[in-house]
């Protein structure tokens, strides 16, 4: 499953928007629905995240410029996906705003073997083989990059108790982190009271 937009519905410049628009829209502007994505709306799924109505949290807009045969692709991402902390294990919501822009060049021009030429800044690229550009590929590539590496539902999280398992962000601190503590709630040490 993917999205590849044919060159012929870029003409100079187009904007792509799914979800809400997060900016003004630099060209020409079509809204998609994710219906008609099932490769954004798997991915959508697993992030908890829709498009439509009065929960919405992910919107993105696309603005494609044509650059002779290199397209230009400025993307801004707004989501608010779930996840789950490394720590604690517990889900929780995090709002995330990216902005990117990549380079679609022309599957010939690619330079074949020796030195990849880094001309155009460190722009990330992407192939496109003259009819159209395949934007699932750059799209995924970005929610997921998006996301932290290491997600915490808070900077400090205490994370679990390595004795019971209990979520020490919880307002009692598990005893067997602290000894002297005598009101506690660790399952694991009631059993040795
Ligand atoms: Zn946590
Ligand atoms: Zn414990």
């Amino acid at each position: 499953m993917s999205w590849k937009l044919p060159l012929n519905q870029i003409g100079s410049g187009s904007t792509f928007i799914f979800g809400q628009q997060l900016e003004t829209p630099r060209f020409k502007q079509t809204t998609l629905s994710v219906e008609q994505h099932p490769w954004l709306s798997e991915i959508l799924d697993e992030l908890d995240c829709r498009t439509a109505g009065s929960e919405a949290n992910f919107a993105i807009q696309l603005d494609v410029e044509k650059q002779s045969e290199t397209y230009r692709v400025k993307a801004k991402l707004r989501m608010i996906p779930k996840l789950e902390c490394v720590r604690s294990l517990t889900e929780f919501r995090s709002d995330v705003i990216t902005e990117t822009e990549a380079l679609y060049v022309k599957s010939a021009e690619t330079p074949q073997g020796g030195e990849h030429e880094m001309s155009e800044s460190e722009l990330e690229s992407y192939e496109h083989d003259g009819s159209g550009l395949m934007l699932s590929e750059f799209v995924t590539d970005l929610i997921y990059t998006s996301l932290p590496d290491f997600p915490l539902c808070q900077p400090e999280c205490k994370g679990l108790c390595t004795e019971c398992g209990c979520n020490l962000n919880d307002a009692r601190e598990c005893a067997s982190k602290s000894k002297s503590q005598k009101d506690f709630d660790c399952p694991s040490l009631k059993y040795f009271q």
